[in-house]
């Protein structure tokens, strides 16, 4: 196919997924590289003396092209992809990399930019554009572009030798799970375990050229067998295997890793200039320094730790009324805390989801939003696709002003990755006086329709579609002049407001009522039902929140000292997890060698995260709740103030503008049924 064929390589503004293949996408993306890094040299290599326009703005506005060809790309390779589009993925990925890091190095670049920055009290900048400058500095500074030859030498050193031992830390982690199972041959072991566990297990065996039944460390099979097998030492056996992965002082041994990381991470703070990896990341963060973060979690971990003590006490005893346990154990905590929600609560699924049939759960979330915020949604026909069960809507406001253009994709197929998300195949900005608005996207893999019943929804799903909805909602509202602080490019400490914020709406009778009916009867859903999901959603809260907590602290105690003077791994996790302890410590096993999210993935000096985006998004709801949960000016102050703004101001800030008041936890707490109301 030549070039001029290649619908991608033409601008678009659509993504014009009728008239492309799946071979169209290297190619754009290859051109696409070369016209963002010919925008890039006319930005650098300009004779001009350097200012915001021409320097700051424009790297913003750069690359246009290439983001809206990988948008669509990696979009696909996640909703709809397939053998071509994924050796596509793995050919193009470092091409991106290496483009992107080119960027950060660019000698010549950043002598602009820094420029513009050392002069930036004198500019007359607006709010927006300080911010920007900001983040556009930082990018280089974070990454060295200040630093003296030797040193920058030595950065980049770092780096390779933390991208590969983050890359052995999961290796290993793997290994170790892939080396364990649980080998079952007499049937009587497998008591309690749900018949489609035993089934996989069954299969796991006979693909293993086993008798009887296999059960391994891997999530799906995992989970369910602490969770239901009645057998206590099997739990045991596959609890200590669990928590041991990474600590067999052997060859897949990650303790030596740990330490070499969070020695590597503090040593390349120190080189940019910060105390601490802690004070590195949080400098990107709503929570700012390690010190709000440190007492964020103890002053939760104050107040959640009498509750998870009377919960752990019901759990002891109801195990040792049920079974005359003895002394609970860490392998006893699912399967007991399962039981008895079960006698508490008899909340079963089939039960619920009668009540939420898709399109009305739907029909639901639309009309909260046009409660809320005005909007109106229309489904249109004429809009490509990248499938045919994608439905597409134009969003309207009050004044039938064109607001975004909204897909969901809602139900799994062989080519979709598992999960729910929100993403856009064009961000919001505004450019040359023209607002260019947003096409943003729901992608969920809920229960399909059959021949004889519509897709209904469990609870689970209806909170999901809710927080997806609720992302959402920040892309289209989206309202900022430059593209990389638009909608959802935010802190990732305040992300998570916008979406777990809508997710209070499905327990409040007064938005259930506009939705949740029978599918066959049209009767609503009873307040007895409502109750139940309420009582049951703040089951074992305390224990949930001290859990939480105590992975944050772990977190923390890496992270925000000098951890030259750590000699063993599992000591100072010991020392770490002492004010949240419930269960005996386990001496065989260690949490430090395989917490992933911090050692393999991003989240390090981040975990406190999930914690602080609840007592926001709590906090936020309770200000609603306050004044009515369809109260027209509160809504506007958090669309005026929150979903419009962006990243373009601290969130601290924005938060505040809308709150009056800074975050309190008391909101969640009570929530929570942590402390009374
Ligand atoms: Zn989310």
């Amino acid at each position: 196919m030549k070039d001029s064929e290649n619908r991608l390589l033409k601008n678009f503004d659509i993504a014009p997924f009728d008239a492309i293949q799946d071979a169209d996408y290297k190619p754009a993306i290859e051109q696409a590289i070369r016209e963002a890094r010919e925008e890039i040299d006319l930005i650098a290599n300009s004779t001009e003396p350097a200012t915001f326009e021409n320097t700051i703005a424009a790297l913003d506005y750069a690359g246009y092209k290439l983001d809206r060809v990988t948008s669509a790309f990696f979009n696909i390779n996640s909703a709809e992809t397939n053998d071509t589009i994924q050796k596509t993925a793995q050919e193009v990925s470092p091409l991106l990399s290496e483009f992107s890091n080119d960027i950060t190095l660019n000698e010549t670049l950043f002598k602009r930019v820094k420029h513009v920055f050392d002069a930036k009290d004198s500019l007359n900048l607006n709010r927006e554009q300080q911010v920007l400058l900001e983040k556009k500095y930082k990018g280089f500074s974070r990454n060295g572009a200040n630093l003296p030859e030797d040193k920058k030498a030595r950065l980049r050193e770092i780096d390779t030798k933390l991208s590969k031992l983050a890359l052995t830390f999961g290796e290993n982690i793997l290994a170790e799970t892939n080396k364990f199972e649980l080998h079952i041959t007499d049937e009587t072991d497998l008591a309690g375990l749900p018949e489609s566990t035993v089934e996989s297990a069954a299969q796991t065996a006979e693909e293993k050229e086993k008798e009887g039944w296999v059960f391994t460390l891997e999530y799906p099979s995992y989970i369910p067998f602490m969770k239901y097998a009645e057998n206590r030492e099997l739990r045991k056996k596959m609890a200590i295997a669990f928590g041991a992965k990474g600590f067999h002082n052997d060859e897949l041994d990650n303790q030596e890793h740990v330490l070499n990381i969070v020695n590597l991470r503090h040593e390349r703070a120190n080189l940019l200039g910060y105390k601490t990896h802690a004070h590195f990341v949080l400098e990107e963060r709503m929570a700012k320094t390690p010190e709000n973060v440190e007492r964020f979690l103890e002053e939760l971990l104050e107040k959640a730790k009498p509750a998870a003590e009377l919960e752990f006490k019901q759990l002891e005893n109801f195990a040792k009324e049920r079974d005359g346990i003895a002394q609970l154990q860490k392998w006893d905590s699912a399967f007991y805390s399962e039981k008895l929600k079960q006698q508490l609560f008899e909340l079963d699924d089939e039960l619920l989801k009668p009540y939420f049939k898709l399109e009305n759960v739907i029909n639901g979330v639309f009309t909260v939003a046009k409660k809320l915020y005005g909007l109106r949604f229309v489904e249109v026909f004429d809009i490509p696709k990248y499938h045919k069960d994608v439905k597409t809507y134009q969003v309207f406001d009050e004044k039938d002003n064109f607001v975004a253009l909204f897909y969901a994709d809602f139900h799994p197929r062989a080519g979709k990755r598992g999960g729910a998300w929100m993403t856009q195949f064009k961000g919001q900005f505004i450019k040359d006086g023209v607002n260019e608005r947003p096409h943003v996207s729901n992608v969920c893999n809920f229960t399909k329709p059959t021949p004889s019943k519509p897709s209904l929804l469990t609870f689970n799903e209806v909170t999901t579609l809710f927080h997806e909805f609720g992302h959402g909602l920040h892309g289209m509202l989206a309202n900022t002049t430059y593209p990389s602080l638009s909608g959802p490019s935010v802190f990732w400490d305040f992300v998570e407001l916008p979406s777990q914020v809508l997710e209070n709406w499905c327990y409040e009778p007064e938005a259930l009522a506009l939705f949740a009916k029978h599918y066959e009867t049209g009767e609503t859903i009873p307040m007895v039902l409502i109750d139940k999901i309420k009582k049951a959603a703040n089951f074992q809260e305390g224990m949930q929140t001290l859990r939480q907590l105590s992975f944050g602290l772990l977190d923390m105690s890496w992270h925000a000292t000098d951890p030259s003077r750590i000699t063993n791994v599992k000591a100072h996790e010991a020392a770490a997890f002492e004010g949240t302890k419930l269960y005996p410590d386990v001496a065989e096993n260690c949490m430090s060698v395989a917490f992933s999210h911090i050692f393999q993935g991003g989240y390090s000096s981040g975990y406190y995260s999930y914690k602080w985006a609840e007592v926001l998004d709590a906090d936020a709801f309770a200000y609603f709740k306050e004044n009515g949960i369809f109260n027209k000016e509160i809504a506007d102050q958090f669309k005026n103030h929150i979903l419009s703004q962006g990243g373009t101001e601290d969130p601290m800030v924005l938060y505040k503008r809308f709150r009056g008041k800074e975050p309190n936890p008391e909101a969640l707490l009570k929530r929570a049924g942590l402390i009374k109301s």
